[in-house]
């Protein structure tokens, strides 16, 4: 393609919210045959809710809830979210946290009401040394509970799917490109949402490292890859794909890190995004 068919793609994407950063990343576009696409705000609305509570024998449903609260109210994460806007959905008075740390794809620490409280991944609990059993969940991410060391139950809050997400993933295999799953979340949820989607393969409880190396792999097997994603968690990867696609919906971190950014920031978004680079090409060559 010329320099002038692409400044055309350009152009045209603006008017149809597929934002080019990178000029080239349009004409790579047409070579791709695999989509990673990360779940969180992705496939999923983004927005959480919660629906189960879950406290060990030590602990009420309430208390539980207000130190998982406590802890998330200072977390971008959407997960961080909806566990404090379960708390207030149920008036719960929400404590001060002091000494608040994240650990970005794992979950969070802070110490409240001079207990040390940890809401994560089972693997970030057992950094902390909690040692149970984690039991997940196929309806929803399952975040788990340390407080002073000690296990004190889950909490689950369920993502539904954007309603295009289905249809975009259709019209992706439709134009022959593989679509693969990469998440955080755990396997449950993972394989329960690409069975639904017929998601052509999946891998979870990723680390946003993990997710980079696994783009890196799929290269290295001779895949040209599009990684769609929208977090901080996601940037690592969309730097290490052939084409970089941020939702406009998700952290600025993901966005810098891409050479495509889409102004609707679903999954239609990316089929436009190849469409207009198929369309650019053939038209102009
Ligand atoms: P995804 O890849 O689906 O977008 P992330 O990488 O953002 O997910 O998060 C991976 C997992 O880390 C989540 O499913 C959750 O278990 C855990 N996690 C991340 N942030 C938080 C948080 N603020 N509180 C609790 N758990 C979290
Ligand atoms: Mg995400």
């Amino acid at each position: 393609a010329t320099p002038m068919s692409i400044m055309v793609g350009v152009g045209r994407g603006a008017k149809e919210g597929v934002l080019v950063k990178e000029a080239a990343g349009l004409e790579t576009l047409q070579q791709v045959d695999t989509v990673v696409v990360d779940k969180t705000g992705t496939l999923t609305e983004g927005k959480p809710k919660l629906t189960h509570v879950q406290p060990t024998d030590n602990f009420s449903e309430e208390d539980l809830l207000k130190y998982a609260a406590a802890v998330e109210q200072n977390s971008e994460h959407p997960i961080g979210q909806s566990i404090v806007n379960g708390a207030k959905d149920r008036e719960i008075q929400i404590p001060a946290a002091t000494d608040f740390d994240s650990t970005t794809g794992q979950g969070v620490q802070a110490q409240v009401d001079g207990k040390q409280v940890v809401c994560g991944k089972p693997s970030l609990l057992k950094e902390h040394g909690v040692d149970f059993t984690a039991e997940g969940s196929p309806e929803g991410t399952t975040v788990y509970l340390a407080i002073d060391g000690q296990y004190a139950g889950s909490l689950v809050v369920s993502d539904p799917l954007k309603a295009s997400t289905e249809e975009a993933i259709r019209a992706l295999h439709d134009m022959g490109i593989r679509v693969v799953m990469m998440t955080g979340d755990n396997p449950k949820v993972a394989e329960a949402i690409a069975k639904k989607l017929n998601i052509d393969d999946y891998q979870a409880d990723l680390s946003p490292q993990d997710k980079h190396d696994g783009i890196v792999k799929l290269r290295e097997k001779g895949a040209k890859v599009a990684m769609a994603g929208d977090g901080i968690n996601d940037a690592p990867a969309l730097a290490a794909a052939d084409v970089g696609i941020a939702m406009g919906t998700g952290t600025d971190v993901a966005i810098e890190s891409a050479a495509i950014t889409l102004m609707g920031g679903d999954l239609n978004g990316v089929v436009k995004a190849f469409r207009l680079s198929r369309g650019v090409m053939r038209n102009i060559k």
